[in-house]
């Protein structure tokens, strides 16, 4: 099967280690392109995953929040599952940093 991506290379089945937040997932059935390394996994494979994810609770982390107000600063509410990943406490030293002027990322400094 030709990449779809590239046009060149040709797809080879192949088992890929899939990282996920970080975490390793282990490894999976996935297509893999011998020239620009475009990896697909497949529904069934994806569905696997999705499991794994689950089962190390990783699955769904992201969250939408609200910008709420603190004195004269905003402040962000960091849901309960993104606190316990991150392992997050009160008063611990973080680094913000804006990407663009539609995302910013914190750094935990210690
Ligand atoms: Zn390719």
């Amino acid at each position: 099967m030709k990449c779809d991506e590239c046009g060149k290379g040709m797809l080879r089945e192949s088992k890929v280690d899939y990282i996920l937040l970080g975490q390793n997932l282990g490894k999976f059935d996935a297509l893999v392109c011998d020239h620009c390394q475009e990896t697909i996994f497949l529904g069934e494979t994806l569905d696997l995953i999705e499991q794994k994810a689950k089962e190390k609770d990783l699955w769904g982390i992201a969250a939408k929040t609200r910008i709420g107000t603190s004195g004269n600063a905003l402040d962000v509410k960091l849901p309960k599952q993104i606190v316990n990943f991150l392992h997050l406490k009160k008063g611990q030293e973080v680094l913000i940093e804006p990407i663009d002027q539609k995302k910013f990322q914190v750094a935990i400094m210690g």
